[in-house]
């Protein structure tokens, strides 16, 4: 038989029920929010809640005095008490448990953390070595480029710098610059070389040149070309009596006519003094004595400022197969003899 509850026991189970509901408070509200999520359903279930609610009734005013003697009133309590207990052990359990996920996930979020940065590591390292796969291509580009301008002396070649707006393609722009800058220097410095100052029509140098090349074709085609070669009538006289300035203006205004009734195909240069020459391609001989009488009366019909009209005298050679310039320009020199020995203001054909 069972001992008699003592009314102190009451007060016991009181401040033990108060003491665990007053801790079971302040672990939730400590408890993190997933943990909280994770705990708070016990707290909620039927069971905890009868538990609970069986204390509480065992605790109001008036239960001693129907239950004191009851065996039932022991038992319960006994049980209540038990349950505490479980309680107090599964929240330790789960906690154990939450704290092991925790330390379970911290693990995992360290082995990501690691495998992040030794992957970070390796494009690191892989970018590092594009970059200086692309330098040393951008390199090679460059000094491959810049030695076929050396070696070419051809100042016309461009890099290709790409689109991209990185330090290689500005460099690569500078360097066009450069080479456009240089290209516009030879040009001109090849235009003023093969150009009569004077007049601005081919020098001799230049005329040569293109003569070897226009003959070389004729004779590859088997067709003609008319070279004449003009001599300004008594020049020495226009300097003389209208001073040197004056005969520089006849020398350009001459070429300028000559000029204005030739075709493009047709080469003309200043030989010298108050000497000219013209390559005309595919012209047979007829068809070059009317082109050259053209242009002398082309000449005596014009009017040079100061001193009114001038005339010329032209020898006139057709070319020959295999003949050389020199060849071909002796007899067109000895046509232009000729033309000034007969009067001077006519055509001669060698
Ligand atoms: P011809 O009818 O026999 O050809 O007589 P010409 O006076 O034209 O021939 P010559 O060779 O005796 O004289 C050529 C003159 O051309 C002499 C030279 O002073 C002049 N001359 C040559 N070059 C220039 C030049 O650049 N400017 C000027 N103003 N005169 C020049
Ligand atoms: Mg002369
Ligand atoms: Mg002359």
């Amino acid at each position: 038989s069972q001992e008699k509850p003592n009314p102190r026991d009451f007060v016991d189970l009181a401040i033990y029920y108060g003491l665990f509901q007053q801790h079971a408070h302040e672990f939730l509200r400590g408890l993190p929010s997933a943990d909280y999520a994770a705990i708070n359903p016990y707290f909620q279930s039927r069971e905890y809640l009868r538990v609970i609610a069986t204390v509480e009734a065992a605790l109001q005013p008036g239960y001693v005095a129907s239950h004191v003697d009851s065996e039932k009133w022991w038992s319960n309590s006994t049980a209540v008490i038990d349950h505490f207990k479980a309680v107090e052990d599964s929240t330790y359990q789960k906690q154990i448990n939450l704290a092991s996920a925790d330390i379970d996930r911290k693990k995992r979020n360290l082995n990501i953390f690691a495998v992040t940065a030794v992957m970070a590591g390796l494009l690191v390292s892989l970018f590092a070595m594009l970059t200086i796969a692309r330098i040393l291509r951008a390199l090679n580009e460059l000094q491959r480029t810049l030695g076929n301008i050396i070696e070419e002396e051809n100042f016309t070649l461009r890099l290709h710098p790409g689109g991209k707006s990185d330090e290689f393609s500005h460099i690569g722009h500078s360097l066009n610059q450069l080479l456009e800058f240089t290209d516009s220097l030879i040009r001109d410095k090849e235009r003023l070389a093969s150009t009569d100052e004077l007049t601005g029509i081919m020098n001799r140098r230049s005329f040569m040149k293109s003569a070897a090349r226009e003959m070389s074709r004729a004779d590859r085609y088997g067709t003609e070309c008319a070279y004449l070669f003009i001599d300004i009538d008594h020049f020495k006289r226009v300097n003389d009596e209208h001073g040197h300035a004056v005969g520089d203006e006849v020398l350009k205004g001459f070429a300028e006519v000559l000029r204005r009734n030739l075709r493009t195909s047709d080469l003309l240069a200043r030989w010298g003094g108050e000497e000219f020459v013209v390559l005309a391609p595919e012209t047979r001989p007829e068809a070059a004595l009317q082109f050259a009488e053209k242009l002398r009366e082309r000449v005596a019909a014009e009017q040079f400022p100061g001193v009114g009209p001038v005339t010329c005298s032209v020898g006139l050679a057709n070319t020959r197969p295999g003949e050389s310039f020199d060849a071909l320009a002796r007899r067109a020199d000895d046509a232009l003899y000729e033309a000034k020995e007969t009067g001077r203001n006519r055509v001669c054909v060698a």
